[in-house]
């Protein structure tokens, strides 16, 4: 059983690296930020209540995010263990999780807000199957469709300028610290994010002290 938290500023590539070592490892994929994006799309109750805040890069509020981690985690659909992905992101949440889980490990993904900008207003993704693309590193095959399921790409809705620069405040002011507790109780790996994705992958086990990575096995890495 493993369970490990993967933290990085938006665009940092949590997602891709995260399904990476998930699908290598069994491991569930838990990924507050996708279960509020597939409310917006379904038009749920929560969808509405959270597609604003989303739409301004605002954090959604802790009780609704907590109950949403709670829930997800109660489902016991986790045999060989989970990695929680954007969360926790505030000091709030950090304890509420440390509190009710216990963690192997926070995955911490180091990227310089230059190339954030540079990635996120470059994201494309999937609205089928999640697959990630950035239109400087990673083009899919044929422009605009996705190579794994042909559907056209998009662009996240909150992958703007404006909802970027509040995003990015929020990660220094509130995730920050959430790192330095981490820290505390020696948890964080801290990873150089800006290679490419394999190699992102291969530091992140050799620091887990994981199986090596083999790419060939592994569809995502081609994504961003
Ligand atoms: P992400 O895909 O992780 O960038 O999340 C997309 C959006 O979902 C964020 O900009 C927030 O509005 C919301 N969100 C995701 N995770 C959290 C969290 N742990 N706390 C508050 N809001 C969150």
């Amino acid at each position: 059983m493993r369970k490990y938290v993967i933290m990085g500023v938006q665009g940092s590539g949590k997602g891709t690296q995260a399904l990476m070592l998930a699908a290598d490892l069994d491991l569930e994929h838990i990924s507050v930020g996708d279960i509020f994006r597939w409310n917006v799309q379904h038009h749920t109750k929560m969808g509405a209540q959270v597609r604003r805040v989303m739409l301004e890069g605002e954090l959604v509020s802790d009780d609704l995010v907590e109950s949403v981690v709670r829930d997800r985690l109660a489902e016991h659909d986790w045999n060989y263990g989970f990695i929680v992905d954007g969360f926790p992101r505030n000091r709030r949440q950090a304890e509420f999780f440390l509190e009710s889980y216990d963690i192997d490990g926070v995955i911490h993904l180091d990227l310089p807000d230059s190339e954030v900008r540079r990635r996120v207003l470059n994201r494309r993704v999937c609205p089928n199957c999640g697959m990630n693309y950035n239109l400087m590193d990673s083009t899919p095959v044929v422009p605009g469709r996705c190579d794994v399921c042909g559907a056209e790409l998009a662009t996240r809705e909150d992958d703007t300028e404006e909802a970027l620069a509040v995003r990015l405040r929020d990660y220094h002011e509130k995730t920050d610290p959430v790192l330095a507790l981490f820290r505390r109780k020696e948890y964080v790996f801290t990873v150089d994010a800006r290679p490419g994705p394999d190699i992102v992958q291969k530091q992140i086990r050799e620091s887990l002290g994981l199986p090596a990575y083999k790419p060939e096995g592994n569809p995502e890495h081609a994504s961003a």
